[in-house]
């Protein structure tokens, strides 16, 4: 990559720092960090990675070379014992296991907080961020019971009532009278 190609793009991500504008484009990032040097930490201030703190692991998981899990070293929190990992969750791979809840030794990736969020990548952060030992399907459960978030009967979109003004963000219909 030539010298002008680097100053464009570390121009860009000044102009994300500044702007806090969101992208969730993982390769894009992977790119990035691989071309310029830029470290994981800053791409997250900047919002590429999402804009949340990036806090320390909570417990630890050792894993066999295919990625199955070997051991889970839960640490209390919440609830319960688990495994939380949002380093894994934000610069990882999106297959990496970036959560094992209480009772339970399947673990999740970003992946699959994205399939339980029909692929929304804010819904996805938002479920991340907010399970403390449950099950994140558990969690979705007590966020659709409670009217928290809603699944859209115009177009069938899931969505969080509160960051949207109680309106589908996919079409528009009011979802609360
Ligand atoms: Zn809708």
């Amino acid at each position: 990559m030539d010298e002008r190609a680097k100053v464009l793009i570390m121009n860009l991500v000044e102009l994300m720092r500044e702007s806090q504008q969101r992208v969730y484009d993982y390769e894009f990032a992977d790119y990035l960090m691989d071309k310029t040097g830029i470290k994981p930490e800053e791409l997250v201030e900047c919002g590429i990675y999402g804009s949340r703190p990036l806090h320390p692991d909570v417990g630890g998981i050792a894993q066999r070379e295919d990625g199955s899990i070997l051991r889970v070293f839960r640490e209390h929190y919440g609830e319960g014992d688990i495994f939380k990992s949002w380093r894994r969750f934000y610069l990882g791979a999106l297959d990496e296991v970036c959560y094992v809840p209480e009772g339970s030794d399947s673990g999740y990736s970003r992946q699959n907080f994205l399939d339980l969020c029909d692929g929304d990548n804010e819904l996805a952060e938002r479920l991340f961020e907010a399970v403390t030992w449950e099950h994140p399907e558990s969690w979705i459960d007590q966020a659709m019971t409670s009217g928290e978030w809603i699944v859209c009967n115009g177009c069938g979109k899931l969505y969080d009532v509160d960051g949207n003004s109680g309106v589908c963000p996919e079409c528009g219909k009011a979802g609360v009278e």
